[in-house]
């Protein structure tokens, strides 16, 4: 593991100047420097290691924000944006201790929905649950994509770290679906980025809707886990909510035929999104702790969910699925299709969660641990990685938990082996187990996302070297004094 590197935060001001500018900045109920508001910021559910963050700041506006900036870019001082920390990565720990900058709490406004070019605007702070409720009461007519992760997640924090969600199979990564940012960089400037870069001060809240064709300029803050700036708001892309959905269950019998069912589904164009999961995930799912696959028991099991505005399109849209379905098992594929609300009657609300997006899932959030190999990968290799990863599982006594998705119509995919442990007593062996599993599919091409520390160390180590040099290139150009989030991908 890469061990915590000390930082001498107070090189330039003392502790107590800091925290004098800080409570004159964001008054004094808005600033801590207290261990017991602090600890919450020092760990997460995985197994990174923790680290203390000095001061917390709680922002209301983008004028504290750059008085911040200002002031520790002048004093070198580290700034940690912080959402509501759920990224499974360690990526909010202060690994050089520093100010946490708390956007959850009061920067978590919808600022704005555009009907018409069917776009919100968010503070950083805004969660899915919210954004959900929000649009269910005041706009029934549209929708956005939710990821497996608890309600009280950001949704700015998931679409500039390329999350996936529920929409995916159509979409793609959610950082396709950003259509503006306005962001802080290191000398205290606020830009603008996408078709709101009209106008010198404020933009037109209408202005938010697409983020091209100028220099994509946006590609400098996402997937930068906040190592460039500060973003301070956020246009997404919002979709006709149709009143027809309903999700179908594909159970797999064979470890390596789950590869071409999601394949050939995410051809067909008529399903929103495709997510597998191994079938002890589904044991886990009806609360049984910790499964075993038993003999002659299907392998895998994938939700596709569909939705058409009229009868004839849904109708259509199944007659499509169900032909494909039929298809493979032509070809020797052993699929059974299941209408998944007649399925879920049978067991408890535990696997309606899944089904009705945001949600707490369980079965991923039961445990005091939760890690993975979070990854894009190529689709073509899944039949060669889904073997390797299960025989690695089962090698340490662990269900496996293999999930995995498919992108923009199986242009790519994700595949996530995900561990859920006990903090307490298992972490050592789980590192283990995910450092083997990390290193098989990396090997097999696959591409961490919000990836830890750990494992960017090892990337570094494969990645084609102008590429490496450009990053560093970049962050330093964007962040002379390497005060935002300094440590990720080893900086
Ligand atoms: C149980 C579980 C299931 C999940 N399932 C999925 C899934 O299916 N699909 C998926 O995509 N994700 C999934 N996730 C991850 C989750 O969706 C996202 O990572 C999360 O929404 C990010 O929001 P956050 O509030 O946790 O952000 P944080 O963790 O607080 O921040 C995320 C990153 O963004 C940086 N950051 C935060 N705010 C700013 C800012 N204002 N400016 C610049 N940088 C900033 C942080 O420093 C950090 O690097 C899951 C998580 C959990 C716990």
């Amino acid at each position: 593991m890469t061990i915590t590197k000390e930082r001498n935060v107070f090189e330039k001001a003392s502790k107590e100047e800091i925290y004098n500018k800080l409570v004159e900045i964001f008054g004094e109920n808005n600033v801590s420097q207290k261990p017991v508001d602090l600890y919450p910021y020092s760990y997460d559910m995985t197994e990174s290691d923790p680290h203390m963050p000095d001061f917390v700041v709680i922002p209301e506006n983008v004028y504290q924000l750059v008085k911040l900036v200002n002031f520790a870019n002048t004093n070198k001082v580290p700034i940690v944006p912080y959402i509501s920390g759920n990224n499974v990565g360690g990526l909010t720990i202060p690994e050089y201790g520093g100010i946490i900058v708390d956007f959850g709490k009061k920067m978590n406004k919808i600022l704005h929905i555009n009907e018409n070019m069917m776009y919100a605007l968010l503070e950083p702070g805004v969660t899915f649950g919210q954004l959900q409720k929000y649009l269910e009461n005041n706009y029934p007519h549209l929708r956005y994509s939710y990821p497996f992760a608890p309600p009280y997640a950001g949704v700015v924090g998931n679409a500039i770290l390329s999350g996936m969600n529920n929409l995916s199979c159509k979409l793609g990564s959610m950082g396709d679906s950003i259509n503006g940012l306005e962001v802080i960089t290191a000398d205290g400037e606020i830009a603008r980025i996408g078709s709101c870069f009209y106008g010198e001060k404020e933009a037109d809240l209408d202005s938010w809707w697409s983020r091209y064709p100028m220099p994509d300029l946006m590609g400098l803050f996402i997937n930068w886990q906040g190592m460039t700036g500060l973003v301070t708001k956020c246009a997404v892309q919002l979709w006709p909510n149709p009143p027809i959905t309903k999700t179908f269950l594909a159970v797999v019998f064979g470890l390596t035929d789950i590869a071409p069912v999601m394949r050939e589904i995410g051809r067909t164009e008529v399903v929103d999104d495709i997510s597998a999961v191994s079938i002890e995930v589904i044991k886990m799912t009806v609360n049984l702790p910790e499964p075993i696959k038993l003999p002659g028991e299907p392998d895998f099991a994938a939700l596709f969910p569909i939705s058409a505005k009229t009868e004839n399109l849904f109708n259509a849209k199944k007659e499509i699925l169900e032909k494909t379905i039929e298809e493979l098992r032509d070809k020797g594929i052993k699929v059974l299709l299941v209408d998944v609300d007649e399925f879920s009657k049978l067991f408890n609300l535990r696997v309606r969660c899944y089904l009705d997006l945001p949600a707490a899932l369980l079965s991923l959030v039961e445990y005091s641990g939760l890690t993975w190999f979070g990854s894009y990968a190529p689709t073509h290799k899944l039949e060669e990685l889904i073997p390797k990863v299960n025989r690695l599982f089962l090698n340490y006594n662990v269900p496996p938990f293999i999930y995995m998705k498919i992108m923009k119509h199986s242009h790519y995919g994700i595949f996530r082996p995900i561990i859920r442990y006990k903090k307490s007593s298992e972490e050592e062996k789980i590192h283990k187990l995910l450092t083997e599993i990390t290193e098989v599919c990396i090997d097999g091409g696959c591409i961490p996302y919000k990836a830890p520390i750990w494992m960017t160390e090892k990337l570094r180590k494969k990645v084609n070297p102008g590429w490496l040099n450009l990053l560093e290139k970049v962050k330093k150009w964007m962040d002379p004094n390497n005060i935002f989030n300094p440590g990720r991908w080893n900086t």
